[in-house]
């Protein structure tokens, strides 16, 4: 079986959340051969030199998941792009690109965050442009950490503020259909949106299946599993 996730968006704001993701890595995950997540798991990433005991706490059980034989493969999202190399090593898990083609159990999955499609917020295009170069990273990456803290909260108030750098409410479809052609029609799956839905795209007359996945909330996550037959969601809820 393979799990995908995405959008837990975990800060020390989201005990719910964080509590959630600690239960499922530590059981359900590990039914799984492979755990893929796709995105924005964390809320905020400033840098993998970053200290913060939260962050701390979360790269002990994804290496204890990967320790225990789960493969895990993280994705930035457009919150966490500045996941790094050393993260990857502590966590144990496998950073992957956005977009990434998958071949497993006898499918293809064509799997990205979903904020690369979302043409029609051109301000948040411009932004995204911006910081996905070297440049940006490596100028954000040499500024103090506390310099850091300040710049992550004052971008989280202002796109609270403004909704500016809020997920769009859907992939915009003619680029879509361009990424589903130029991916060989595979299945789509990606997050971001916070739009839970499996939609039907006929692209050249190939009928092509997207599955957006749900965000996690503190009373609620879900994962989307992929038995080796088919895609099916499953609610990640609270151990009673
Ligand atoms: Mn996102």
């Amino acid at each position: 079986m393979i799990f995908f996730i995405a959008d837990l968006h975990l800060s020390p704001r989201s005990p719910g959340a964080t509590a959630l993701f600690l239960h499922f890595l530590a059981h359900r995950a590990r039914k799984a051969s492979a755990l893929y997540i796709l995105g924005d798991l964390f809320e905020a990433w400033i840098g993998d030199d970053d200290d913060d005991p939260y962050h701390a706490s979360l790269i002990a059980a994804l290496r204890a998941a990967a320790d225990s034989g789960l493969a895990i493969a993280v994705m930035p999202g457009n919150r966490d792009f500045l996941l790094g190399a050393a993260f990857a090593a502590a966590a144990g898990v496998q950073l992957i690109a956005d977009p990434t083609v998958l071949t497993a159990d006898g499918w293809q999955f064509v799997l990205a965050h979903g904020d690369a499609l979302c043409l029609d917020d051109q301000a948040y295009m411009t932004f995204r442009a911006q910081s996905r170069s070297p440049a940006w990273a490596a100028a954000m990456l040499a500024k103090p950490l506390p310099e850091r803290r300040r710049l992550a909260a004052r971008m989280r108030m202002e796109s609270i503020a403004s909704q500016h750098g809020q997920p769009c409410a859907d992939l915009q479809a003619a680029a879509t259909d361009d990424f589903l052609r130029a991916h060989g029609y595979v299945t789509f799956i990606h997050g971001h949106t916070h739009q839970p839905a499996r939609h039907d795209h006929i692209v050249d007359g190939i009928h092509v299946e997207r599955w957006v996945l749900a965000d996690w909330r503190e009373e609620r996550g879900e994962c989307l599993v992929w038995d080796g037959a088919a895609l099916k969601r499953e609610a990640i809820l609270p151990a009673s």
